[in-house]
């Protein structure tokens, strides 16, 4: 679905070492590096793990499920792109498979005075491009 007369949101660039991710996005699922010597889970995707330093690292795929950690609320578009979608909710979730394992994300579905921390989440997936697919999370439908 272009829309070629909005302005786009500024697009994740992929590197080497996130494209896994951005691959698994595109699937519409979530994965996590994941080190081979200890298990410890990583992200965002580095080179040795923090834990061990073992650099066995491959990508695993996560539940998705996750608990809201921390916000800011955004009332001025970070950018012309989101000027459809105020306000705009930058979260950190801490995704259920490890402890302070956080992840960077926009809140959607959800009102602002509906956040509290703990809140259940999970990823939900928008393909933006072709080639890319956004990672957002939003409320644990019940
Ligand atoms: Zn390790």
């Amino acid at each position: 679905m272009p829309e070629t007369d909005s302005p786009q949101r500024p697009l994740p660039l992929p590197d080497p070492l996130s494209e896994p991710f951005w691959a698994a996005a595109r699937r519409h699922e979530l994965h996590m590096q994941k080190c081979e010597s200890c298990g410890r889970l990583a992200y965002p995707p580095e080179i040795a793990c923090r834990a061990c330093g073992g650099g066995r690292l491959a990508f695993t795929p996560v539940s998705g499920r996750a608990t809201l950690h921390s916000w800011t609320v955004l009332h001025d578009p970070p950018s012309p792109g989101f000027r459809d979608r105020l306000p705009v909710i930058l979260a950190v979730v801490e995704l259920e498979e490890q402890e302070r394992l956080l992840m960077s994300s926009n809140l959607i579905g959800i009102a602002p005075e509906d956040l509290r921390i703990g809140l259940p989440l999970e990823a939900l997936f928008e393909d933006v491009t072709d080639d890319c697919t956004l990672v957002q999370f939003g409320p644990t439908e019940r």
